[in-house]
């Protein structure tokens, strides 16, 4: 396999440059309650260019959409003697519910959007990632058959 830029035999996976990057690190540090081992990862340059598709954040957009949905939920039961505390929003209750539940909608909508790219999109990127190759020479990047 070659280079299709410059036909140079100095090709590498792009996967492989990614692994080659990317690395865990341990730390311990000594306490006076003993040690503390931290892990983390330490990506190179190089790796983080050569890095796989990222998938679209479904949990995350699930989440604030229940959160919105929750506060639009304490919206309508601003009245409640539960919500005392928070009767000086009581005038603005309608509001605050119209507001969060078109903010629960918009991020339901991400939420259903991210899902679609991942299920959809994503595999035929990750697949493309996983045949492309980066010359050494020129830096050219894409897959070979
Ligand atoms: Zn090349």
């Amino acid at each position: 396999m070659v280079c299709n830029q410059c036909g140079s035999e100095n090709i590498t996976k792009l996967s492989l440059i990614y692994q080659g990057g990317v690395s865990e690190v341990t730390t311990t540090t000594r306490t006076a309650q003993g040690d503390v081992r931290a892990t983390g990862r330490h990506v190179t340059e190089a790796a983080r260019r050569a890095a796989p598709p990222e998938k679209h954040d479904v949990v995350g957009a699930l989440f604030f959409t229940l959160f919105a949905l929750a506060v639009a939920y304490c919206g309508t039961q601003l009245g409640n003697p539960a919500f005392a505390l928070l009767s000086f929003l009581a005038p603005y209750a309608r509001w605050i519910t119209i507001a969060t539940v078109a903010l629960a909608i918009i991020f339901a909508y991400n939420g259903i959007q991210a899902y679609r790219f991942n299920t959809l999109r994503w595999p035929a990127l990750y697949d493309y990632w996983t045949r492309c190759f980066q010359c050494g020479k020129c830096g050219e990047v894409g897959p070979r058959a």
